[in-house]
């Protein structure tokens, strides 16, 4: 009888091992296959600042409404496979910036390119880092004084620094943890290309148009069970506010809506695909409700998006981790000889003027425009997780093909403003449809000598394609 017992439980035991996947998630695996690190610092400018974003500014920062930070998190498979993600409430990365970090992080860390991903808010309301003489003109609409040229100077040299050894603080913070992977999404985000008679497209809300709902969420936690970081993603301008103050906007407020959440936690915003996504409503769409009430609701969404995520089913993320690091480059159309010729006068900038004359000679002389070498990165978490970021403002056109293409196993994450913020990354139908995005940007101040050719799409996904095929071998 017992002998018959313990048969019934061997063949109970051995018959639903059959069916039981050869591991389990989780059972196997250490609870704690990572190494973590979290570090953050406040990037809040003292003083008055000129600021990014909107060129129908006149004048510097006068307040500061919410601190604006800078954040790391390390990530280490504890087998050689290591990222940095450093998240920041600024407008861009302009690529000297980018340089300079991975410069020093290579030295100070021995940190290799694809061990590295900055990634900007797009925050409208930081300031002015690129320290372009053409950039700060154009944003100015005069000649920056020497005064506001040293202040905004001062200031990216200490954003420099401090980027550099929050790398490091981030890496010297590591500690066993694990990772978990979960979605949900929010709705304030809208396509922002709204089309108009003749065929023209104007910045305008567009309910019909495409959008990227999906707040993809990377909890982390510590091996006290504590949650030690939040990074979580939404593709959305950080647009909703238009004064002169210092804040994060929507995506600053979901942080500290998190942190407050989560105590002890470290929220980090990664910016989708949105460079064709404003927030809606924003600014004084409403009349009677004001833009700081908005920048919180929309913040509120967010962060209740992510903690919602956090109560639908987890995914372990496992490694290994394994990342790569390339450039697509970019051609760009030509402009006409009469095109170019239109921007050498008046209302035209002095700036603009120059960058037409320049163009002109260069055209005189037969040469094309260099390619612009578009930062693309991949990042595969073993097979639970593949995250993708790609330079310049992206138009959401761009994640949804990339999920649709990637879809398999791992879920699929995609970033835009990361490692180089140059301007719009149009596909090829923001390109034929024309408009802002679509090389209008481009063209109107000429911070690049045309729009780019209609294979940029086809580029970008191929070096997306390409990249993940190195770290899948
Ligand atoms: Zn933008």
């Amino acid at each position: 009888m017992r002998s018959a017992l313990r048969l019934a439980r061997w063949l109970t035991f051995s018959i639903a091992a059959c069916f039981l996947p050869a591991t389990l998630p989780g059972a196997q695996a250490p609870a704690t296959p990572w190494q973590v690190g979290v570090a953050s610092r406040d990037i809040t400018p003292e003083g008055s600042l000129w600021m990014a974003g909107y060129a129908s500014r006149t004048a510097p920062s006068d307040r500061v409404d919410q601190k604006i930070r800078a954040k790391a998190l390390a990530l280490d498979d504890t087998r050689g496979g290591r990222v940095v993600i450093v998240t920041l409430d600024l407008i861009g990365v302009p690529a000297a910036l980018r340089a300079h970090v991975e410069r020093e992080s290579a030295q100070r860390f021995g940190l290799k390119p694809h061990e590295l991903l900055l990634n900007a808010s797009h925050t409208h309301s930081a300031p002015l880092i690129t320290l372009d003489r053409f950039e700060l003109e154009h944003t100015f609409k005069r000649a920056a004084t020497p005064e506001q040229i040293a202040v905004a100077t001062r200031y990216e040299a200490g954003l420099r620094q401090a980027l550099v050894d929050l790398v490091g603080e981030s890496l010297q913070a590591r500690a066993p943890g694990r990772l978990e992977f979960a979605q949900a999404r929010a709705g304030f985000a809208m396509n922002r290309r709204r089309p108009e008679a003749k065929g023209q497209f104007s910045n305008n809300p567009n309910p019909g148009g495409p959008v990227d709902h999906d707040v993809p969420v990377l909890k982390v936690t510590g091996a006290d069970g504590k949650v030690r970081a939040l990074l979580f993603g939404y593709a959305c301008h950080n647009t909703t506010l238009g004064e002169s103050h210092i804040s994060g906007d929507y995506a600053g407020h979901a942080q500290d809506f998190l942190q407050a959440s989560y105590p002890g936690a470290t929220a980090l915003f990664l910016t989708g695909c949105g460079g064709d996504q404003n927030p809606y409503p924003r600014r004084k769409m409403v009349p009677d409700q004001k833009p700081e009430d908005l920048v919180r609701q929309h913040g509120r969404a967010l962060a209740n998006a992510v903690s919602t995520a956090l109560n639908a089913p987890l995914r372990p993320v496992q490694g290994p981790l394994r990342g790569a690091y390339g450039h697509a480059m970019l051609d760009y159309q030509p402009l006409s000889k009469t095109e170019l010729e239109a921007y050498l006068r008046p209302p035209h900038t002095p700036a603009v003027n120059a960058r037409a004359r320049d163009l002109l000679q260069k055209q005189a002389r037969g040469k094309r425009s260099a390619p612009l070498a578009c930062p693309v990165q991949v990042l595969r978490f073993g097979s639970d997780l593949t995250l993708v970021a790609i330079a310049g403002e992206v138009v959401v056109d761009y994640s949804l093909r990339l999920k649709r293409e990637l879809k398999g196993p791992a879920d699929v994450w995609v970033a835009g403003y990361s490692n180089d913020v140059f301007g719009y990354l149009a596909s090829r139908r923001v390109l034929d449809e024309g408009g802002y995005e679509g090389g209008g940007a481009n063209i109107r101040i000429l911070n690049h000598p045309g729009p780019f050719t209609t294979d940029v799409e086809e580029k970008v996904i191929g070096k997306v394609h390409e990249l993940l095929g190195q770290v899948r071998k």
